[in-house]
């Protein structure tokens, strides 16, 4: 469902970021990128819903060929890709569920017309996204007021809420204390035993990525150095 076939990325200031990259993940699978800083991870990850262009080969992401989308159809394509980042990226001086409800609009169009025209089933579907990541009793809470890994839960509930196909997250454990990063990757599990979608993780946690992952990807200076199963890659690492 997501194929990379002989893709190269190079950076406008020269930089090739990922090297003839060949690579295919199914429905459901739930793979952790491993590698240094500086390795491509992030690359890889961001091509996979536009928000970095390649520039030689193919990607495929659900039968579409994602190098040629065109502006609209860019944002109809993304809105069945879930984005984490290490940062949350969520509107901390509002409430939790409105940063899930958010992401159940069609666009800012519907935000800006406030709030209280959410209808009822939207709400009801935010609500249970944050019951299945463990935060339902923090719907009304400001975002601010919560922890760095009640955040990053209410960042996956705002994917979950969004129903897409893939989940990407951009090192969305990094920032948390060990044990927090603990309970985020259970979160990330559930969700990947639960529903089916396919989740990518880019983390530099070797160990949590063979203790949660079902693949092991490795990329070093932007090429794939291995890939298999966590158990056949802990002999390896
Ligand atoms: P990782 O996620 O593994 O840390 P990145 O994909 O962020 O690696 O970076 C891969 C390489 O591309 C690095 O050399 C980085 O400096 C470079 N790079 C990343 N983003 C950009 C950018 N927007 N412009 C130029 N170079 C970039
Ligand atoms: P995040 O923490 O959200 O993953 P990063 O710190 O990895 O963000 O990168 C922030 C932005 O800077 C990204 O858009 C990335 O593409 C860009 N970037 C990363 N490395 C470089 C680089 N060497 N040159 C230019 N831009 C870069």
């Amino acid at each position: 469902m997501i194929e990379f076939k002989d893709v190269n990325k190079t950076y406008p200031n020269g930089v090739t970021a990922l090297k003839n990259i060949n690579l295919t993940i199914d429905q459901g699978e739930f793979v952790a990128i491993i590698g240094l800083s500086g390795a491509g991870k992030s690359t890889l990850i961001r091509c996979i819903n536009r928000m970095h262009d390649i520039n030689e080969g193919t990607l495929m992401v659900n039968g579409v060929d994602v190098g040629k989308l065109r502006g609209k159809q860019v944002r109809s394509f993304r809105r069945k890709i879930g984005m984490i980042f290490q940062s949350f990226n969520l509107v901390t001086r509002t409430s939790v569920i409105n940063n899930v409800l958010i992401s159940t609009v069609p666009d800012l169009a519907w935000w800006r017309k406030g709030l209280g025209l959410f209808p009822q089933e939207k709400k009801v579907d935010a609500l249970e996204a944050l019951d299945k990541v463990g935060i339902l009793d923090k719907a009304y809470n400001r975002v601010d007021q919560l922890s760095g890994g009640q955040q990053q839960r209410v960042a996956l509930a705002r994917t979950i809420a969004q129903h897409p196909d893939i989940i990407l997250a951009d090192e969305p454990v990094a920032s948390l204390d060990p044990v927090t990063a603990k309970v985020v990757m259970d979160d990330f599990k559930k969700i990947n035993k639960e529903t089916n979608m396919s989740i990518l993780i880019n983390i530099h946690h070797v160990e949590l990525a063979l203790e949660y992952a079902d693949r092991v990807i490795g990329i070093r200076q932007g090429e794939i150095v291995y890939d298999g199963k966590s158990e056949e890659v802990s002999q390896e690492v």
